[in-house]
């Protein structure tokens, strides 16, 4: 029941003590195992359950892990391999700012786009280059419009508080997002999902995007 016990790499490892982290909460003592071993799963979690390291840790390791093409930088569209969908523009910082501490020193690079504040600045991170991109379902839409996104290389997909999202109405901006980063051939992507309940609007959700799941209720 420590960190050790489940392999993360080095330098997440590292990154793990960094955050005095000693050993994983139940959520994540469950869910990254099974993460790590590429399968698909919906996880009951609750705020401050320590479901933010549980779906970051898989998508860091994997990256890193790779192969994967070389990030594209100060082109016009940016092509991030994980998406992590999150209902609220706190919860989003909030996200972002953890994944950053998990990814010190890793070469995978973080950037987070919310709504409610202007888009130009976030233009620019993303133009930088981006691995993980955290991002609220409007803001991101938007994105796709202008092209400054593509989902087309999305190997990892979270979806956190996946109820308060539908509770917010995003499901339409949700499967909009989803139906653009579906890579052939069927299973290349990975999918996570995160809910404190599960309503028959989740589990729809889970049977749409999510293949051969496993469901976790810690
Ligand atoms: P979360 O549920 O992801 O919002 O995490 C709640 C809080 O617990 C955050 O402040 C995390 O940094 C912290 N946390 C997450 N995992 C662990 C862990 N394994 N050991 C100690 N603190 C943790």
């Amino acid at each position: 029941n420590t960190f050790a016990d489940i392999d993360l790499g080095n330098a997440l490892d590292l990154n793990i003590r960094r955050c005095k982290y000693v050993k994983p909460t139940p959520v994540q003592r469950h869910t990254i195992p099974i993460s790590l071993a590429g399968r698909d799963l919906m996880a009951c979690a609750q705020t401050g359950s320590g479901k933010t390291a549980a779906f970051c840790f898989p998508i860091i390791s994997g990256i890193m892990n790779g192969p994967f093409p070389e990030r594209s930088r100060g082109t016009r569209t940016v092509f991030p391999l994980a998406l992590i969908l999150s209902p609220t523009r706190e919860l989003s910082m909030q996200i972002h700012e953890e994944a950053r501490k998990f990814s010190y020193q890793t070469g995978v690079r973080v950037v987070v786009a919310y709504g409610g504040a202007p888009i130009h600045q976030q233009l620019r991170e993303l133009e930088r280059g981006v691995d993980i991109l955290v991002a609220t379902p409007g803001r991101l839409v938007d994105l796709l419009e202008r092209a400054k996104v593509s989902l087309q290389l999305i190997r990892y997909l979270a979806l956190d508080e996946a109820d308060r999202m539908l509770d917010m109405g995003f499901e339409p901006q949700i499967r909009k997002i989803v139906e653009q980063m579906d890579m052939p051939p069927p299973g290349q992507r990975q999918t996570m999902l995160f809910s404190a309940t599960f309503p028959k609007e989740i589990q729809r959700l889970a049977s749409d995007f999510l293949s051969n799941y496993i469901f976790l209720a810690v």
